[in-house]
């Protein structure tokens, strides 16, 4: 079900505009407002979810094909041979502000470990 006040379940339902890169049944994949790399997409699930682990408890599969599409847009981006990063942000403490489950897809760059 979407949530009313959930601004990713407004771009699924196209009440906001976003640069969409690729859609499949249960997921859309949307370039980042505020890119942190040449490729940064979020690839979000058309369902409501608050974050990754309670999307894996409430849908299998569902994590499966955010990261197919994750990766399916990484070679269309030309980013997936080099390397690319997929950062599921869970909880405020790890920096996540949107709370829709969105994988973060990121490429194009060199891309240091441990992550800041
Ligand atoms: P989080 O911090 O929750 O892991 O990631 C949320 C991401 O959503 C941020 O990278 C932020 O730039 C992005 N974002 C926030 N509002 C919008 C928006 O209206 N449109 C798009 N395309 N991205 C957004
Ligand atoms: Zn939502």
């Amino acid at each position: 079900m979407a949530q009313d006040d959930c601004l990713f379940c407004k771009i699924v339902k196209g009440e906001v505009p976003a640069e969409i890169v690729r859609e499949s049944e249960r997921a859309v994949a949307f370039r980042d407002i505020n890119p942190q790399a040449p490729t940064h997409v979020l690839v979000i699930p058309r369902e409501h979810h608050p974050n990754a682990a309670e999307a894996a408890a409430a849908d299998t599969g569902l994590l499966d094909e955010i990261v197919r599409v994750a990766h399916e847009v990484a070679v269309d981006e030309g980013v997936a041979d080099q390397g690319y990063r997929l950062v599921f942000n869970t909880g405020s403490g790890a920096g996540q502000t949107v709370f829709h489950l969105h994988g973060h897809l990121l490429g194009g760059r060199g891309l240091n470990w441990p992550p800041g």
